[in-house]
């Protein structure tokens, strides 16, 4: 199917993709599944290990990116990276994976970099926050052309950034303009937004708190779980406990609809076609 030009402009689609076979090589497979934006592991999600620097591919993939009109990328950092785990040496370990993939983004210039907050494993909220902060400041201090999303995350366990005002808290220590959210929906329902019901009051609610203009990015996913569950499992596009209906608001909703929106859920590339092509059909003109 070939959509309205305006349609593929207006909404930033997208899906996770593998990294392995190169920068550029994940923009052509965008453009095979539909997608004008899409994210990716900068390492091992779940080890620490980074491919090789490969200056040729990304100069390639900034071309294509830039002639195909793609909206921001969104790379993920990796869930092992976390700021403030207990352990002094492990923590000074993730923050070095931080400055690394910063630095690395650079390759990718003006695109997003998006990342788990962390979880504090008993120290306490503040002490975490505190730790986030402080390895944020030392990694963005160099100021690499990326701009740093904190994932709103479910509040499983001692996770940090399950509540909006947390990550406020965060961005606060921080003081820059290039740290922003990326709103997870199916993070945020299980976290207990009402995104089903009330999508304009947590939108309120957000910009009241943080300022809808540090909302840069969405992950589109539905989720196994009911409300407030803090679960964070993921479903399918309209499978899961948040259905169509609300993704058809969000991705026509007007504080939204130009933000880049990443696909995670349980699918191979087929299946995140076929969600890109049935979200695309969901489009008011
Ligand atoms: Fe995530
Ligand atoms: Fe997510
Ligand atoms: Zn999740």
């Amino acid at each position: 199917m070939v959509w309205a030009k305006d349609v593929m402009e207006v909404l930033y689609l997208g899906c996770h993709l593998s990294a392995t076979g190169g920068n550029a090589a994940m923009v052509r497979t965008a453009l095979d599944i539909g997608a004008n934006t899409f994210a990716f592991f900068t390492r091992n999600p779940r080890g620490s290990k980074a491919k090789k620097e490969d200056p040729a591919d990304c100069a390639r993939a900034v071309d294509l990116l830039k002639k195909e009109k793609f909206g921001p990328l969104v790379a993920h950092g990796a869930y092992t990276m976390n700021l403030c785990t207990r352990e002094p040496e492990a923590r000074a370990f993730a923050r070095e994976v931080l400055r690394d993939d910063l630095r690395r983004m650079a390759g990718l210039p003006e695109n997003f970099y998006n990342f788990h907050p962390g979880s504090h494993v008993g120290q306490g909220t503040d002490a975490g926050i505190a730790q986030i902060v402080d390895a944020l400041r030392q990694a963005m201090d160099p100021g690499y052309p990326v701009t740093v999303l904190l994932e709103t995350m479910a509040g499983k366990g001692s996770e940090i950034g399950g509540s909006f005002r947390e990550l406020k808290d965060i961005i606060d220590g921080v003081g820059r303009e290039d740290l922003g959210v990326c709103l997870d929906t199916c993070h945020v329902y299980d976290a207990g937004y009402d995104i089903v019901h009330n999508l304009d009051g947590v939108l309120q609610e957000f910009d009241a708190i943080i300022g809808l203009e540090r909302l840069k990015a969405l992950h589109l996913n539905d989720s196994k779980n009911p409300f407030s569950s803090h679960k964070d499992r993921h479903a399918c596009i309209g499978q899961g406990s948040l259905g169509l209906d609300t993704f058809a608001a969000i991705i026509n909703h007007p504080l939204l609809r130009d933000k880049p929106m990443i696909l995670e859920t349980p699918n191979e590339l087929p299946g995140y076609a076929r969600e890109i092509a049935l979200l695309r059909s969901l489009v008011c003109p």
